[in-house]
């Protein structure tokens, strides 16, 4: 399988980038990992809406969510057009309530809810997911090819859950939004947890991501590799064979 970084930033992007979104690309088959904002734009660098077999929303914050707000117009316009014949089917938490709600679209979305008991197979892959620790319902997800393995942490504080559900990946995507913790507490990982998680789950590669844009993606990359050698920082449109 083949990862596409469509977004790299967390909370809100960069000048020219875009927040959170992961194509994932498995014998031409494409399936979406998060729709932040400026995600639809990029995904179309790659491929048409209309080939996109799914969406998976890791939560429902908009730095993750926010594009299918504007994705459900394209849908809508196509499938008026007769340029696309059927609904985009996409998968995401049951709540906020209100959050689920506004992204009831079903003019242009079929979608279905997970939770920790869902697998799904999708674009030739197995997925299973893992309840995180956010302010909000958040799950990391597995995506499984044959041997296999990608893992994403989605947004969550550093804890032994995702240690545990990492374990042996080829490849952790996962969130370092600073290099390492302030004075502020945030829902979130630093880069040297980010690291620490890679190492204790025994994993091959770390691909850091979810960066908050006043941060030095540098020193992140230093801090993570000061526990876990394998990390690298993810950089937009670049493609990732796993
Ligand atoms: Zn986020």
């Amino acid at each position: 399988m083949k990862l596409i970084v469509l977004g790299k930033y967390g909370t809100f992007p960069a000048a020219g980038g875009a927040c959170s979104g992961y194509l994932i690309e498995n014998n031409g088959r494409y399936l979406l990992i998060d729709c932040g904002n400026g995600v639809l734009s990029r995904l179309q660098h790659i491929c048409r809406i209309e080939d996109l077999e799914a969406i998976v929303l890791s939560h429902l914050h908009d730095d993750h969510a926010g594009d299918l707000r504007i994705l459900k117009y394209a849908v809508e316009t196509k499938l008026a057009f007769g340029t696309m014949r059927h609904r985009v089917k996409v998968y995401m938490p049951s709540s906020p309530e209100r959050a689920a709600r506004d992204l009831d679209y079903p003019q242009a979305f079929d979608i279905s809810y997970v939770n920790e008991k869902t697998e799904l197979e999708l674009a030739g892959l197995h997925l299973r997911f893992c309840p995180m620790r956010h302010s909000i319902e958040t799950y990391a997800i597995s995506l499984e090819a044959g041997a296999k393995k990608l893992v994403y942490s989605a947004d969550t504080t550093f804890h032994e859950g995702l240690i545990r559900f990492a374990a042996g990946a080829d490849v952790l995507l996962c969130e370092a939004t600073l290099a390492e913790a302030g004075d502020v507490p945030i829902p979130h990982m630093t880069a040297l947890e980010a690291g620490e998680t890679a190492r204790l789950a025994g994993v091959e590669r770390l691909l850091l991501t979810h960066l908050w844009c006043d941060e030095d993606a540098e020193r992140c990359l230093l801090t993570a590799r000061t526990v876990f050698e394998q990390s690298e920082e993810v950089m937009e449109l670049q493609e990732y064979v796993i």
